[in-house]
């Protein structure tokens, strides 16, 4: 059976995960490819309802997920995980339980998130208002040696797509877009 892979966007609230999250599903699926977006807001209104924000209720949310990318990436679906995820360890067990894996460093400046602040989270948060905000007042684990890195302060979402789709090609877990039928179907020998 053809294998999937996961690919797992981190990132600080409002750095534009699930903006790249759908832009890459869309494509992904306009190449003939089998797509699942594991959303962190919307994992928490259902399989992770109930969890708090504490470092124990915040691994057990990435370990749903985990579990979850893991099945699914083993039965061909290319799977897009936008989850904060804020723990270096949580990660890189994720990495280690699903294997074909990419860790997307989905990166802005605190200058540039308090200017968007699309929830209007930061200004709360730096009035002291929310504790366990992660970047204010949580914290935040940077990958070390993530797969791919994109800077969303100075990146449209299209180019942040882009260079993620590049690295997929690159570690072969996806073909281009070019070696896909012309009607982006791809061919049966395909790898997903
Ligand atoms: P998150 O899922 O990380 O909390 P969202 O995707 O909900 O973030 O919000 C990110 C915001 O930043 C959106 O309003 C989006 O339009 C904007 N944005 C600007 N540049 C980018 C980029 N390069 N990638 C993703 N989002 C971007």
């Amino acid at each position: 059976m053809t294998q999937g892979v996961t690919v797992w966007l981190t990132g600080l609230s409002g750095a534009g995960k699930s903006t790249i999250a759908t832009l890459l599903e869309q494509e992904l699926r306009r190449r003939g490819l089998r797509v699942e977006v594991l959303d962190g807001d919307i994992v928490r209104q259902n399989l992770s309802k109930g969890l708090g924000f504490s470092r124990e209720d915040r691994d057990t949310n990435i370990r749903r997920i985990a579990f979850v990318s893991k099945l699914l990436t083993r039965n061909g679906v290319v799977v897009i995980v936008a989850a904060i995820s804020p723990y270096r360890n949580t990660r890189d067990e994720a990495r280690q339980s699903i294997g074909r894996f990419l860790e997307v460093h989905v990166k802005c400046s605190l200058e540039e998130l308090v200017r968007r602040d699309v929830k209007g989270l930061y200004a709360r948060a730096l009035r002291g208002e929310i504790s366990n905000f992660t970047g204010v007042s949580d914290p935040y684990e940077e990958p070390e040696h993530p797969d791919v890195v994109v800077e969303t302060h100075r990146q449209t979402p299209a180019e942040s797509v882009a260079t993620i789709l590049a690295a997929l090609e690159r570690a072969g877990y996806v073909h281009s877009a070019t070696l896909s039928g012309t009607n982006g179907t791809p061919r049966q020998s395909d790898p997903v």
